[in-house]
C-alpha cells in the first residue's frame, strides 16, 4: 500500500527510511568519477563526468528500488515476492533485497537469458531466491505461449505476465516491478541527488546529462533531479539512449497501452513498441522492453528530454574504449550511455567548444562478457527495427483510448 501511496503521490519529497538507508550505507553514495583519461584519449575540451552505480552488490543501480521495495512489503505482512527479469539484473537485485528483510522471492527469467547467463541465475539462487525460465508451464500466460510456440525464448512482457498472475492467484504473494512506474523512478532519484552535491563538490555543472533508457529508471534517476532546474530555466539537455532495436521513445508511438504481453496490468500513457512486441536478441537485454516509463514518455512530449537511438557495434566499440581508459568494464546497456557521451564529447572537440557531460554508468559488465566475446570474434551484428513492426504496433493500438 505505501507503494501505491508513492506511486500516486504528489508530494515534492518522501523521506527515505532509516532501515533502507542503513542497507544503502553498505555502497551509497556511488562515487562520482571525471573520466580524465577517456577526454585524453578523445582529446576533447569536454569534460567528462559520470556516476557508477556498478558499485552495488548486484552490480548495478537496480538495489537503489528493491531495497526500499522488499522493506515496505515487510512492514505491511508480505511473504512472498515475485517478478520478472530480463538480464537478470533486477531478479538479482530483488533477490538481494528479500534476503536482507526475510521475503520468498520467485523470479521469472526470459529464457534466452536463462540460458545465455547461467552466472546471474546463480547469483539470485545465492540469495535465495528460485528462479524459473519463461515462458514456463506454471501458469496459464506461459503454457498460452508455449503451446503456440514450444520453442519461444521468451520477452521481458510475457515474463511480466508470468509473475503478475501467480501474485493474483496467491494470498500470500505480491508482485514487484523494478523500472518504468512512478515510484521505481522516485526511488532512484538518489542517484541524481547524489550526483548534484558531487558536481557541487568539483564546482561544476552538466551541459548535458544521458543515461540509457529500458523502461526509464536509471535515467530519471539520474536526470529529474536536474530536469527540476532545466524547468525553472536553467540551460541543460538531457538525452535518454535507446538500441536501435527496441527504439521505444524514437520510433514508437505515444499511446495507452499494457505492460504486460497477457493485458493484466492497467493501460499507462506511454512510448511504446505495443505490448506483443517481440525484441530482437540484441546482447543488451535490459533495454529490450516494448514501453517507457510514463514519466519520461511525458518529459518527452513536453520537449524536455531528446531520444537517440544506437547501434550494437558503436556500443560495444564505446565500452571497450571506455574499458581501456578507465578500466571499468560497463554493461551493455549502460555503454549505451557511454556511446552517447563519446559521439557529444567528440562533437565538443569539432566545434572547439567546452561541455559539461555527465553520464549514469548504470552497472558493470561482468556477467555480460559472453556478448564481448560475440563483439571480439565478430559475430555481434547491427539490426534495426524494420517498418512493418512499427506499423504492426499502430494496427495493435489503434482502437485504444487516446491520449490527447
Ligand atoms: C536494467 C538495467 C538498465 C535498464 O533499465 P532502466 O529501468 O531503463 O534503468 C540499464 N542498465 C543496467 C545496468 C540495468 O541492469
Amino acid at each position: 500500500m505505501e507503494l501505491i501511496k508513492q506511486e500516486v503521490s504528489q508530494e515534492r519529497w518522501i523521506d527515505i527510511p532509516e532501515e533502507v538507508f542503513d542497507i544503502y550505507r553498505l555502497w551509497r553514495p556511488s562515487p562520482l568519477f571525471r573520466a580524465r583519461r577517456l577526454e585524453k584519449a578523445l582529446d576533447t575540451p569536454a569534460k567528462i563526468y559520470y556516476k557508477y552505480e556498478g558499485v552495488s552488490p548486484a552490480g548495478s543501480h537496480k538495489p537503489n528500488t528493491a531495497i526500499p521495495q522488499a522493506y515496505y512489503n515487510m512492514k505491511e505482512g508480505v511473504k512472498r515476492l515475485t517478478t520478472e527479469t530480463g538480464a537478470g539484473q533486477w531478479g538479482s537485485s530483488l533477490a538481494l533485497a528479500c534476503n536482507y528483510f526475510g521475503i520468498e522471492c520467485k523470479v521469472y527469467m526470459v529464457k534466452i537469458s536463462y540460458q545465455q547467463k547461467p552466472y546471474r541465475r546463480l547469483m539470485m539462487q545465492t540469495w535465495g531466491a528460485s528462479v524459473v525460465a519463461s515462458p514456463s508451464d506454471q501458469t496459464d500466460a506461459g503454457r498460452r505461449i508455449l503451446e503456440k510456440d514450444p520453442n519461444c525464448l521468451g520477452s521481458l512482457g510475457i515474463a511480466i505476465s508470468e509473475a503478475v498472475e501467480e501474485a493474483a492467484k496467491r494470498d500470500d504473494t505480491k508482485y514487484a516491478l523494478g523500472s518504468v512506474l512512478n515510484h521505481v523512478l522516485i526511488h532512484q532519484s538518489v542517484i541524481g541527488l547524489e550526483a548534484k552535491r558531487q558536481m557541487e563538490m568539483a564546482g561544476d555543472y552538466p551541459d548535458i546529462v544521458i543515461g540509457c533508457v529500458g523502461g526509464g529508471s536509471n535515467f530519471a534517476g539520474l536526470a529529474f533531479p536536474f530536469i527540476q532546474d532545466k524547468m525553472q530555466g536553467k540551460a541543460l539537455r538531457a538525452v535518454a539512449v535507446e538500441p536501435a532495436a527496441c527504439p521505444t521513445i524514437t520510433r514508437g508511438l505515444y499511446a495507452y497501452d499494457f505492460g504486460d504481453t497477457a493485458q493484466m496490468t492497467p493501460l499507462m500513457a506511454m512510448f511504446t513498441l505495443g505490448h506483443d512486441f517481440m525484441p530482437a536478441g540484441i546482447h543488451a537485454g535490459g533495454l529490450r522492453y516494448h514501453g517507457m516509463a510514463p514519466l519520461l514518455s511525458h518529459l518527452v512530449k513536453l520537449g524536455q528530454i531528446e531520444g537517440k537511438a544506437v547501434h550494437q557495434l558503436e556500443v560495444f566499440d564505446a565500452a571497450v574504449k571506455f574499458a581501456r581508459s578507465e578500466g571499468i568494464i560497463p554493461a551493455p546497456e549502460s555503454a549505451h550511455a557511454i556511446r552517447a557521451a563519446i559521439d557529444e564529447a567528440l562533437l565538443a572537440k569539432d566545434a572547439g567548444q567546452q561541455k559539461t557531460i555527465l553520464f549514469n554508468l548504470s552497472g558493470h559488465g561482468h556477467f555480460d562478457m559472453v556478448s564481448y566475446d560475440a563483439y571480439f570474434s565478430g559475430k555481434l551484428q547491427d539490426y534495426a527495427l524494420p517498418q512493418e513492426e512499427i506499423d504492426r504496433a499502430e494496427a495493435v493500438l489503434k482502437d485504444y483510448p487516446a491520449t490527447e
